[in-house]
């Protein structure tokens, strides 16, 4: 508590400095120390990305290094999150979130659920690049087995920007984690104000603040002012009620996505085929549409047991399922964007391959 209050005289807008001068006087040891009664306990763990970028001066918003800064230095950066919850931080990785790997896909969930079988946790923050933020949402959606709070932040601009998003999406995703009415609504994204939920929340804008969004289903709810305000809640499977378990796996099966586009070719598929993929999700035109050569290709890939889903690159609406897909053995990706199908192909694979069965799956989650 005397370390953070120290911290948070430094002149709040002067990020950049603030972030070197906590990261001297302020280890992180200083936070998990910091109990304090009566709070509930939020674990932040960290991933790099963004909200931990920092610039060569502050008007630099776009050329940065995304996971430079430490959990101690974030925390340090927003004044007043020891007043709304007992904070700690650990760090997991600090990458740009275009390096994530599925090996730490596996280690986030299985320390998620170590932290909250243990009661270490009532809640848990998870700072994250921006670029590939959807993807874990969605594989810890499916994979966490509790139905307590988790909230996925990151920022569009770094820490040492003027008007950096970071200080206020974390402060926001600590009060949403922090809170007994998030629980039971599956993993959630906290940006800009808004929350939504990891299905459907996709990244839309390149580089814009209001990037985050769930095209055709709107976001859950915003918190503002330090309250949340819930509207609306998926009716999809996830965490307590996923049929998926890591258990003790240490890997997942191959997927790959291939993009369709104006006279496809086989030669890809043929290549993600040798390349040993157990499955393959086609980002189609339309409502799921492939290129004649490709759809051959991906058939004759069915044929050997390589699991495909059409899903569509518009970027919104359903992928609906048509008899000659069905007759061929495609399953279609219901509303899931081809990145969002990859993940919950990539565990579908990890029980069954027949696509009767996964087809009820992306029906289902
Ligand atoms: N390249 C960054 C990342 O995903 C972008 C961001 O965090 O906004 O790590």
């Amino acid at each position: 508590m005397k370390h953070i209050k120290s911290c948070s005289t430094v002149t709040s807008f002067m990020v950049a400095f603030a972030v070197l001068v906590t990261a001297i006087t302020c280890p992180l040891s200083a936070f998990a120390d910091n109990r304090s009664a009566g709070l509930a306990k939020v674990k932040i763990l960290a991933m790099g990305g963004t909200i931990a970028g920092a610039a060569a001066s502050s008007t630099e918003t776009k050329d940065y290094k995304p996971g430079s800064l430490d959990i101690g230095s974030i925390i340090s950066s927003v004044p007043g999150l020891e007043k709304i919850a007992d904070i700690s931080g650990e760090q997991v990785a600090n990458i740009d979130s275009s390096h994530m790997t599925n090996d730490l896909l596996i280690k986030l969930a299985n320390r998620i659920n170590h932290l909250f079988s243990r009661g270490e946790a009532d809640g848990i923050v998870i700072t994250h690049g921006t670029d590939t933020l959807e993807e874990t949402a969605y594989f810890l959606n499916l994979t966490v087995k509790s139905d307590r709070p988790v909230v996925l932040v990151g920022s569009m601009r770094p820490a040492t920007a003027i008007s950096a998003d970071g200080p206020l999406n974390l402060y926001n995703a600590v009060i949403l984690a922090a809170q007994k009415g998030s629980r039971g609504r599956g993993i959630l994204v906290a940006l800009n104000e808004k929350i939504y939920g990891a299905r459907d929340v996709t990244k839309t804008n390149t580089t814009n603040v209001d990037t985050f969004q769930s095209p055709g289903f709107g976001c859950l709810g915003y918190v503002l002012d330090g309250r949340t305000n819930f509207y609306q809640a998926t009716t999809k499977r996830h965490t307590r009620d996923s049929e998926f378990d890591l258990g003790g796996l240490k890997s997942l099966p191959r997927v790959d996505i291939i993009y369709g586009h104006v006279q496809g070719s086989r030669d890809l598929v043929d290549a993600a085929i040798r390349a040993g993929a157990g499955g393959i999700v086609h980002a189609g035109a339309g409502n799921g549409g492939i290129f004649p050569a490709e759809k051959q290709a991906l058939t004759d890939g069915i044929q050997k047991g390589v699991v495909t889903v059409r899903a569509s690159r518009v970027g919104s609406g359903m992928v609906t399922r048509a008899a000659d897909y069905d007759r061929r053995g495609f399953v279609a990706s219901n509303t899931l964007n081809p990145q969002k199908a990859r993940i919950l192909l990539m565990l579908a694979l990890t029980r069954t391959n027949d696509p009767k069965e996964i087809q009820r799956m992306f029906d289902e989650y």
